[in-house]
């Protein structure tokens, strides 16, 4: 089994900058630092993890990649930004001087994750990037995220690979909403968010938006309430998106795999462990197997707290190398001796609700 990795030391100099507090709050950092992407990096190498993956090299995405997707007044106005020494371009979304090229590099580490899975150079890949993605419209960037990184990786793997079906899972305790707009209307790309209910973007991430048109069925939203861990997140992977897939049939799995269920995180109240994301991913992987030949490719998205979110990834990344390095996510052994751990019946509804929509994914005959 091999695994690709990308990681570049140029995502950790992309600058979100501070976090709006009001003009009585002293300014502090956003949560959105490079401190957090690089400890996931450390970890994944300390751990001896690093020397069993296969290093990708990220490139920068062309216009023409980028355009795949966003609108060319907006790619045009992030790199005049980001020539002007940078600022906004967006809602919640800054880039500093060059941030045009980081943010592109992050697509381009997508890309060539895609390229190492459907050339069969690797089983699966691993892109840590950074800024993220999967809020990002298109015609403007939102929460933390400029360039639809998962999107354009899809939309790639169509264009360049003839890869017609694929399922992007987007586990991000936001909702994937600049994912879910790009393929919408889209038969042949199943999404499907878990997200804490209510949380970033507003309004967005309803039980009932499911898609329109030709693509109706082919959206799954899954809300969770605050609180949701362990038991809530597998019940909702393996009653709601497991059956989903294989109805679908997808030729290609992808993961916008933000960590930020983490219990520890600062933007989400969830209760999740490095072994909710093991278990997360040893399940998708089965899925991955017994549909598409296990092409998976996942890209990084959100995950803000320092101590978790490196556990958390790593788990991610060992599972999919299928390997274990012995490092221990303290968290996990606490959080399962918790109180009211278990599945509770709020979320046993919301679960099944959603499991209800999975009979409506528009059923694909492909295979591996
Ligand atoms: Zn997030």
């Amino acid at each position: 089994m091999t695994t690709g990795f990308v990681w570049d030391e140029r995502f950790a100099w992309h600058q979100q900058g501070t976090m709006p507090l009001g003009s009585d709050a002293e300014p502090y950092p956003g949560p959105d630092t490079p401190e957090t992407k690089r400890r996931i990096y450390s970890l994944i190498q300390t751990s001896g993890l690093g020397s069993d993956l296969v290093t990708l090299q990220p490139r920068r995405a062309s216009d023409t990649e980028l355009q795949r997707l966003h609108d060319p007044v907006y790619v045009e106005r992030v790199r005049a930004m980001s020539d002007a020494g940078g600022g906004s371009v967006g809602e919640t979304v800054s880039i500093g001087e060059g941030g045009f090229d980081i943010a592109a590099l992050a697509v381009g580490g997508c890309l060539v994750a895609i390229d190492a899975v459907l050339e069969g150079r690797v089983n699966n890949a691993y892109a840590l990037v950074r800024p993220a993605g999967h809020h990002a419209e298109i015609s403007r960037g939102r929460g933390f995220c400029v360039f639809g990184n998962v999107a354009l990786a899809a939309l790639h793997a169509r264009a360049t690979h003839h890869v017609q079906r694929i399922a992007i899972l987007d586990w991000d305790v936001h909702h994937g909403n600049g994912t879910e707009d790009a393929f919408y209307t889209d038969p042949n790309v199943l999404t499907v968010s878990i997200h804490q209910d209510g949380n970033y973007p507003e309004q967005r991430g309803r039980l009932e938006d499911r898609g329109d048109g030709a693509g109706y069925g082919a959206n799954i939203n899954i809300p969770l309430a605050p609180g949701s861990g362990h038991e809530a997140y597998l019940a909702a992977i393996e009653r709601v998106v497991q059956p989903a897939l294989r109805r679908f049939r997808p030729e290609l799995i992808m993961i916008a795999s933000g960590v930020d269920a983490s219990a520890r995180d600062p933007l989400g109240r969830m209760l999740c462990s490095a072994e909710t994301f093991r278990s997360m991913t040893d399940r998708v992987m089965a899925s991955a197997d017994e549909l598409c030949g296990g092409r998976l490719v996942a890209c990084h998205e959100g995950g803000y707290a320092p101590t978790h979110a490196p556990f958390c990834t790593l788990s991610i990344v060992e599972t999919m190398a299928r390997t274990r390095t012995g490092v221990i996510d303290a968290m996990a052994t606490r959080l399962a001796n918790s109180p009211g751990h278990a599945l509770q019946p709020w979320q046993t509804e919301a679960i099944d609700a959603a499991a209800n929509l999975a009979g409506d994914v528009p059923t694909g005959t492909a295979s591996s």
